[in-house]
């Protein structure tokens, strides 16, 4: 029911001619993508009209970092939805933890972004996760629940079936610490039965819910191979060409 979505989080790098180059590079690899997986790529804004340009002709898709959650008008350095529609993104990553933590996103601009992207048929990836210190102390599970109630207050049933939630443990982005495969199934568990609790099992079951955290060729496997862990959220090992698509392999074979 739920097919697999390999995402790639560029972050802050490759400009228009860096993207070139990846895109070139994973193209050569992948330009074809089983029916049972979604490939997505999110460079920074100025390198999507490049990447779109480069992936027409592939399975590949493109998808921002962000967005306002305004329409337009006076809003200096901001991309609304509109805009990113416009220029071919059909997803939208929404409260990455490095957005929380340095550019003041809270969760009631993750809920109103994610409104946002809905509007405009973005696919909104909402991405949620603890610290270290959180988990220590056990509040993980209260944390997460928070988040996610509050990303898809307003959200209707219909609405959150085009919703992808990215479990990212803070502690695990960027540092090579992964997860174990146990640790993010049950949290993608958790995830589920919250969604379920929030609207009904069906649509809980229909909802893909990535994994994100030092996802490499070496670990994707045992990550994906977990029932409740639909695709990754991919940032380091996405701006590698060979890493990404192995891992696009690795999921084409589990699909
Ligand atoms: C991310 O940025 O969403 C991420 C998971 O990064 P990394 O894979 O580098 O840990």
């Amino acid at each position: 029911m739920r097919r697999l979505l390999i995402a790639g989080n560029w972050k802050m790098n490759c400009g228009p001619y860096d993207a070139a180059e990846l895109l070139e590079g994973l193209k050569a690899k992948k330009a074809e993508v089983d029916e049972h997986v979604d490939v997505l790529v999110c460079p920074p804004f100025v390198s999507i009209g490049m990447a779109v340009k480069y992936l027409y002709d592939t399975d590949i898709q493109v998808g921002a970092q962000n967005l306002h959650f305004e329409e337009n008008g006076a809003f200096t350095g901001e991309i609304s939805g509109s805009m990113l529609a416009e220029s071919g993104c059909n997803y939208v990553i929404i409260g990455h933890s490095e957005r929380r933590q340095y550019f003041g996103e809270t969760d009631e601009t993750v809920n109103r972004r994610t409104q946002k992207a809905l509007k405009h048929k973005l696919a909104p990836i909402i991405c949620v996760g603890e610290s270290l210190k959180q988990r220590k102390a056990g509040d993980h599970y209260d944390l997460v629940k928070d988040q996610i109630k509050a990303a898809l207050n307003g959200i209707n049933e219909e609405q959150v079936l085009d919703v992808v939630i990215a479990y990212e443990p803070i502690w695990a982005i960027g540092t090579g610490e992964t997860a174990t495969p146990g640790q993010a199934q049950e949290m993608h568990e958790y995830i589920r039965k919250i969604l379920a609790g929030l609207y009904n099992q069906e649509t809980a079951d229909s909802v893909n819910i990535l994994y994100g955290g030092s996802m490499k060729p070496a670990n994707a496997q045992e990550l994906l191979s977990q029932p409740d862990v639909d695709g990754g959220l991919i940032g380091g090992a996405s701006l590698d060409a060979d890493s990404f698509s192995e891992i696009i392999t690795i999921a084409e074979d589990l699909a």
